[in-house]
C-alpha cells in the first residue's frame, strides 16, 4: 500500500483528525520530530531505494548505478536481506549506503512501542551481522511515523529519513511517468533552493521478486540525461 493510499484511506475514516494524522504521514511533516529530508545545495540529488533487496530489479540496478558511477542509498528490508545477504553484500561492496526499513514493513502507526523496537533492532542485526558496518538511518515504512517511533530510532542511534520526491512506482507505471514524477520534483525543489530526496523502489514489501524494471529504466534515463551537468548524485549521509 501506498502512502498516498493510506492517507487517503485513513483521512476518510477520521476527518476530524485528519490534519494530524496526515502531519504524521506526509513526508516533509516535522511536526512530530525532525527528520532528514535533505540539504540545501540544489544541485544535490540523492536515489533512494526501499523494499530491497530483490533479486527481480536489484542486481540490475548495481549494473546502472556502476555504469555511471553513482552511490545511491538503500534502505532494505531485514527479511529479505535474511534470504540474499549475497545482494546486500553486492549493494555495500559497491560503495552504496545501507539502511534500515524494518524487519517485516509493518505500518509503525499501528505497532506497539515494544514492536516497534523489535522491528528497528532485528533490522539493524541483521544488516550488521552481513556487512560488518554499523546501520545509521532508517526510513518508516509508507513514512509513517509518530513521536515513540522517532524516540526509538534515536535511541537506537538511527537518523530517520524521508523524502521530498516520490517515483509513484510501488505499483506499475511505465518508465515514463516514473521519469516524469522525478524530473518534476527535482524541478520544484531546484526552485525552491534544496537538494532532492527521490523515493524510488527496488523491491515490494509483499513479496520477493517485484517488478522494478520500470524503476531500474527510470534511474538510467536520469543518470544519462544528467551526465556532464551540474547534477551531483549524493547519498543521504551527506546531509546529516
Ligand atoms: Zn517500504
Amino acid at each position: 500500500m501506498s502512502a498516498a493510499g493510506l492517507i487517503g484511506g485513513v483521512a476518510g475514516a477520521a476527518a476530524a483528525a485528519g490534519g494530524l494524522i496526515y502531519a504524521s504521514i506526509a513526508p516533509t511533516s516535522q511536526i512530530f520530530g525532525s527528520t532528514l529530508i535533505a540539504g540545501n545545495d540544489r544541485l544535490e540529488i540523492a536515489l533512494t531505494f526501499d523494499d530491497g533487496p530483490n533479486d527481480a530489479a536489484t542486481p540490475q540496478l548495481l549494473d546502472v548505478l556502476a555504469r555511471h558511477n553513482v552511490r545511491a542509498t538503500f534502505f532494505m528490508m531485514g527479511s529479505y536481506a535474511q534470504q540474499r545477504p549475497d545482494l546486500v553484500r553486492a549493494v555495500a561492496a559497491a560503495g552504496h549506503l545501507i539502511g534500515n526499513h524494518t524487519m517485516t514493513h509493518p505500518n509503525l502507526l499501528l505497532t506497539s512501542a515494544g514492536r516497534v523496537r523489535q522491528e528497528l533492532t532485528e533490522c539493524n542485526a541483521v544488516l550488521e551481522d552481513i556487512t560488518g558496518e554499523a546501520v545509521e538511518y532508517i526510513r518508516p515504512p509508507f513514512g509513517a511515523r509518530r513521536p515513540a517511533v522517532l524516540r526509538i530510532a534515536r535511541e537506537l542511534k538511527l537518523t530517520p529519513v524521508m523524502w521530498n520526491v516520490t517515483g509513484f512506482d510501488w505499483s506499475p507505471k511505465g518508465t515514463e511517468t516514473i521519469s516524469k514524477n522525478l524530473d518534476a520534483g527535482i524541478v520544484k525543489n531546484r526552485e525552491a533552493g534544496r537538494g532532492s530526496n527521490l523515493l524510488l523502489h527496488d523491491g515490494g514489501h509483499l513479496a520477493m521478486g517485484a517488478a522494478r524494471m520500470d524503476t531500474v529504466r527510470a534511474v538510467e534515463r536520469l543518470l544519462e540525461a544528467d551526465s556532464g551537468t551540474l547534477s551531483r548524485f549524493v547519498t543521504v549521509d551527506a546531509w546529516g
